[in-house]
């Protein structure tokens, strides 16, 4: 059965829906024009590797519904996340004439969804975008929230823009092709947003890594009681996302509350410094986010915050990931240094979002964890990893 999360905002006009349902590709023409209307030409923004899997299925579905369509391709990988890109994007938009009435749509990961999404907020001053994301982390995460953008020479999504789409489908079935490594870094996110979220989000997270460790994420979708309970999961990780989200869009730089959208970022300090030290090549963001994630608890439980119960607990969960590339070889000067360049300092203050419990994270400026103590517990976490 397929799941609709309705994401709401402040404003009425910025409200649109996510449907999750497996299978959903073949009927995106049909989805485009209930939510599109008819005569209006789309331009689809995708990669090779995406689009030579299933742009065949795509582009029929879109032009069965009357759609004229035409196809940007973009390179693959987040070097490609850039200023070029989005400017090959742009110049595809003016040649193929995209009007104020005509159509964007990201057909991809996280990568083409930002820039996609960038371009669309701003060809002309924004014309109508549609998301459909085919990665896990892009399902669960960059499908909710209007969060576009690009990287540039001094580090990740530097610029960018708030520009909520008009409508997202995400068809769970073609993570089958995924590679093992973007399943994890998908589910580390997962598991970082039950971990913030409560109990039973996390619960639901871990019953599910369970299950997907004995058998993969392709196989089990083709079992009718899997895909039922894969959509829904998928539908409260979405949801949790979209809940925060509607009352902090454009995340708000004094709001610190427990239900600020800062705190989505729990686990991701250390994870961009990891990133940014190891210069964006060694681990994928999500990977990274799973390290985030027990070095937060541990800062966390180091303060008192958290019970050495629950840190075992978060451990325990991101093992179940799946494996993490090592990580004893990184230079813990570089990670310490990368930490005060992170982009969510806010003034001279770098915010840590730790966890008092699960469902319970708590904001807390470094200037009350203390540079000491966050150098030593690098040390000792590299080295042991
Ligand atoms: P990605 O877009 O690079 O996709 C990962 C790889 O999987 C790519 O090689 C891609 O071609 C391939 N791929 C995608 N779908 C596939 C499929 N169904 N089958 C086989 N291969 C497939 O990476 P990602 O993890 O999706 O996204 C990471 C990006 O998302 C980062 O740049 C991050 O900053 C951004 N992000 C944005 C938000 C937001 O709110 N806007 C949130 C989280 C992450
Ligand atoms: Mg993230």
């Amino acid at each position: 059965m397929p799941k609709t999360v309705n994401v709401k905002t402040k404003h009425e006009a910025r409200k649109y829906s996510i449907e999750i349902r497996c299978g959903g590709l073949d009927g995106i023409g049909t989805w485009a024009r209930t939510i599109l209307g008819p005569d209006r030409k789309i331009a689809v923004v995708s990669n090779k590797r995406v689009f030579g899997l299933y742009g065949h299925r795509f582009s029929k579905s879109l032009a069965q519904a009357g759609f004229d369509t035409e196809v940007c391709m973009i390179g693959d990988g987040e070097r490609f996340k850039d200023l070029k890109t989005f400017e090959k994007i742009l110049d595809f938009l003016s040649k193929f004439n995209i009007s104020r009435t005509d159509v964007v749509i990201g057909f991809g990961g996280g990568i083409v969804g930002d820039v996609a999404g960038f371009a669309a907020s701003v060809h002309l001053r924004g014309v109508d975008y549609l998301s459909v994301p085919t990665t896990l982390l892009s399902m669960v995460d960059s499908s909710v929230g209007g969060k576009t953008g690009i990287n540039t020479d001094l580090g990740k999504n530097r610029v960018g823009t708030f520009f909520q789409p008009k409508g997202v489908m995400i068809d769970p079935e073609v993570l089958a092709t995924l590679s093992t490594r973007e399943v994890t870094a998908g589910f580390c996110e997962c598991i970082k947003q039950g971990a913030i979220a409560g109990r039973s989000l996390f619960k639901r997270t871990d019953f599910v890594l369970k299950t997907v460790r004995t058998h993969s994420i392709g196989e089990l979708l083709q079992i009718k009681d899997f895909r039922d309970d894969f959509e829904s999961f998928i539908a409260a990780q979405i949801a949790f996302k979209a809940k925060i989200v509607a009352v902090d869009e454009k995340e708000a730089v004094n709001n610190i509350g427990p239900r600020s959208r800062k705190v989505l970022n729990f686990g991701h300090t250390f994870a961009h410094a990891l990133e940014k030290a190891s210069g964006y090549r060694h681990l994928k963001h999500g990977e990274a986010v799973g390290y985030g994630i027990v070095f937060a608890a541990i800062l966390s439980k180091k303060l008192g915050l958290l019970d050495g119960k629950v840190v075992n607990l978060l451990c325990d969960v991101v093992h179940r990931a799946g494996k993490l590339p090592l990580i004893h070889t990184f230079d813990k000067t570089d990670i310490f240094t990368a930490l005060s360049h992170d982009k969510k300092k806010i003034g001279n203050s770098l915010q840590w979002v730790l966890l008092k419990d699960i469902g319970k994270p708590v904001i807390v400026p470094h200037s009350e964890v203390g540079d000491r103590l966050v150098r030593k517990t690098i040390e000792e976490f590299i080295s042991a990893n």
